[in-house]
Parts: structure tokens; sequence; C-alpha cells
């Protein structure tokens, strides 16, 4: 049987960390240099992922910081999570973690399917630009059991992996055999 499965993959993270890009570089194939920043939205698309179809729908959201409160519909029915920071920023690293506990928090498990995304790679080839280093954000993403990527939405390097690595998070723990 050729089952088509729904996903649901929230993207949160601190504002301007290219959420919105990295997502429209997934689904749309461009790199989009303004693209308006409080809009929240739904973009879909379908994905081949170990012989599996999946139909994504990604939900970009309009940044968090570490007052906001976790929305229920960034929780409700949401299958992975993708949080992302700039490797150009250490207030936007910081922030992962506050965001991975609120996430926890209101799903009540300290286990959730996420993907750490450390974006924006283009910029490193200035010393002064990276802030956070790829060895912080693997150990990141250990503690919190999550998988963890380095991105350029600009550049289209590991945009795919990021959803990729997202739907095998999810499947590790959902265990969902196919019929043959
Ligand atoms: P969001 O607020 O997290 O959705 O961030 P946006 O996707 O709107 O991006 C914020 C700014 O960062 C925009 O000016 C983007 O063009 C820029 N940006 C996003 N991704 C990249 C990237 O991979 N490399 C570079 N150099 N700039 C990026």
């Amino acid at each position: 049987a050729n089952l088509l499965k729904k996903k649901r993959i929230a993207v949160l993270g601190a504002r301007s960390v290219g959420k919105s890009s990295l997502i429209i570089q997934f689904t749309e194939n461009e790199f989009v240099e303004s693209y308006y920043p409080t809009i929240e939205s739904i973009f879909s698309k379908s994905v081949k992922y170990n012989g599996v179809e999946y139909e994504c729908d990604i939900i970009d959201t309009a940044g968090q910081d570490e007052y906001s409160i976790l929305n229920s519909k960034h929780a409700i029915g949401v299958h992975g999570y993708v949080l992302v920071y700039s490797v150009a920023s250490r207030s936007t690293f910081d922030m992962i973690q506050t965001v991975h506990d609120k996430i926890t928090d209101f799903c009540g498990v300290n286990d959730i399917p996420c993907v750490i995304v450390g974006s924006k790679t283009d910029l490193k080839t200035s010393p002064i630009s990276r802030q956070v280093q790829p060895n912080e954000g693997e150990k990141l993403a250990k503690e919190n059991k999550a998988a963890w990527v380095e991105t350029s939405a600009k550049n289209n390097v590991n945009v795919g992996k990021v959803f990729e690595l997202c739907l095998a998070e999810i499947e590790k723990r959902s265990p969902n055999p196919q019929p043959d």
C-alpha cells in the first residue's frame, strides 16, 4: 500500500534567524532576500524519505523571544520541531534551550522529535561573523536528544537535510511499520 503520511513540522527560533528563508528555500527552491518577517503561515511539500511519501505541513512562526509564551497551535498536532539559531548570533543560540524547554513543558515529555539548526553558515567566512561554533551546537543537540545540522538557505546548503532529519526523529519515536 502506498500510504501518504501527513506530518506537521513547526519551525521556531528568534526573529531574523532565517526561518522563513529556510522554509522557502525548501518548498520553493529560492532565496528571498526580503521576506516580510511577521507573517505566520503554513507551507506544504511532499517529500520522499526512506521510500515513503510524506506530505509535510511546515509552520513558519513569527519568531520567539525569551518572554513569548508557546502558542498551542505550535504544539497541538505538531509531529516535529525545527529550532533555528544563527551561527552569527550568540543570543539566538542561547534562546534555543529556552524554546526547547517551553515545548517539552507544554507537551509534558522531555523527549520531542527535534532538529536544532545553525543557520547562515555562508557568513562564517569572516571569523568575526561566527559567534557559535559547530561543537557547541552539537553539544546542545546531544543534551536535548535532538538532531543537529548547519545550513545556508542562501547557498542552499543542507536545507533538505533539515527536514529529512526531522522526519527521521519523528519516525524514531513513533515506529509505524508499513503494511506490505
Ligand atoms: P525569520 O525572521 O527567522 O523568518 O528570518 P528571515 O528568513 O526573514 O531572514 C532574516 C534575514 O536573514 C533576511 O534578510 C534574510 O535574507 C537573511 N538570511 C536568511 N537566511 C540566510 C542565510 O542562509 N544566509 C544569509 N547570509 N542570510 C540569510
